[in-house]
């Protein structure tokens, strides 16, 4: 299932480490109770950290990197996610991702960021760096979300260059699936899929983002969850961040990113808050679940992270300052 057998320890120096031991003053606060329970909250120690939906070592790395340096969090998302989106052999983000029906590569992404700043763009055709494009909508915009021929436009008015997305072996594979233009999604492609990746810097931020061709052989002008506020991707940099990965019409039904957090926000681990996700979509869907994957990973400010899934096959990988990892997640359909 992993395409790199990947397990890399880092000597990491220079790594900027905060301590938020500062204790709430409880001047305004009606309850020493109420006080006590902040302060605890706060007494944590922030230590960066950087995590991303299946096994994507290099992508982290460079998340990790950036956070190691003192970098903010949403440079580390972005130039993070830009490493798969380069990457042509992957067929599932970016340049070499599997086209729709008609051969069309059509890229989604969104960015946000811990002042609750959002951008996406979807359907986005031949500019291989839509997370780069989505941070752009984001800062450079009075809007979130950009589609299409504006997308593309908007990106070629700032200097992104155009360029052909379908690599030889994603043609290839086209015409393969052309043959029998059956519909059947993969439950895990290859070693992974959409990138979804959630990252805390040392001032204890956190951002995050997503990016993805979609769906293999999707029908023309569909969207998936990955750039859509609250379903793919949601932080709140009060609570902590949730991202997706897998079949996006499950994942908009139950805006699960969005759902996580609040669960977070309401005191659940960020493990517990992923597998009650995944326990919505799986109640809906008892008779079908053979079908499709979803996985989600989550984080919360004391950097305490958690992922599940539906089917075995889904990996995280974790960049702290002791080491990169990518390990299997829990998954529903071996637990039940
Ligand atoms: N979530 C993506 C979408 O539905 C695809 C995937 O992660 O497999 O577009």
């Amino acid at each position: 299932m992993k395409r790199r057998d990947f397990l890399h320890a880092t000597s990491l120096t220079g790594i900027a480490v905060a301590s938020g031991t500062a204790l709430l003053s409880c001047e305004n606060r009606e309850t020493e109770a109420e006080a006590s329970v902040a302060n605890a909250e706060a007494s944590f120690k922030i230590t960066p950290i950087a995590i991303a939906t299946w096994n994507v070592p290099d992508a982290v790395g460079k998340a990790w990197e950036i956070l190691s340096d003192g970098g903010k969090a949403l440079d580390a998302i972005e130039q993070g996610c830009r490493v798969e989106e380069a990457n042509a052999e992957g067929q599932s983000v970016g340049i070499g991702g599997l086209p729709d029906r008609d051969g069309n590569v059509t890229l989604d992404a969104c960015i946000m960021n811990s002042e609750g700043d959002y951008g996406a763009v979807v359907y986005l055709q031949n500019i291989k760096h839509p997370i780069s494009v989505a941070r752009k909508v984001m800062e450079e915009t009075p809007h979130v979300l950009m589609a299409g021929k504006g997308a593309e436009q908007f990106a070629v008015s700032l200097g992104f260059e155009k360029e052909n997305l379908l690599t030889e072996a994603s043609r290839k594979a086209w015409e393969e699936w052309k043959v029998t233009s059956e519909y059947k999604p993969v439950i895990n492609i290859e070693n992974h899929d959409t990138i979804g990746m959630l990252a805390m810097d040392a001032a204890g931020n956190i951002s995050g983002g997503c990016t993805t061709s979609g769906l293999a052989y999707k029908m023309a002008g569909r969207v998936g969850d990955s750039p859509i506020i609250g379903s793919g991707l949601f932080i709140d940099n009060e609570v902590g961040g949730a991202t997706a990965t897998g079949m996006g019409e499950e994942v908009l039904k139950t805006v699960g990113s969005f759902l996580i957090v609040e669960l977070m926000r309401q005191g659940m681990s960020p493990q517990k808050a992923c597998e009650e996700a995944i326990g919505r979509i799986v109640s809906k869907n008892k008779e079908r679940l053979g079908d499709f994957q979803v996985a989600y990973i989550a984080m919360n400010k004391k950097g305490e992270t958690g992922s599940y899934a539906i089917h075995p096959g889904f990996s995280v990988t974790r960049a702290t300052e002791e080491e990169i990892t990518n390990t299997n997640s829990k998954h529903y359909i071996s637990d039940n």
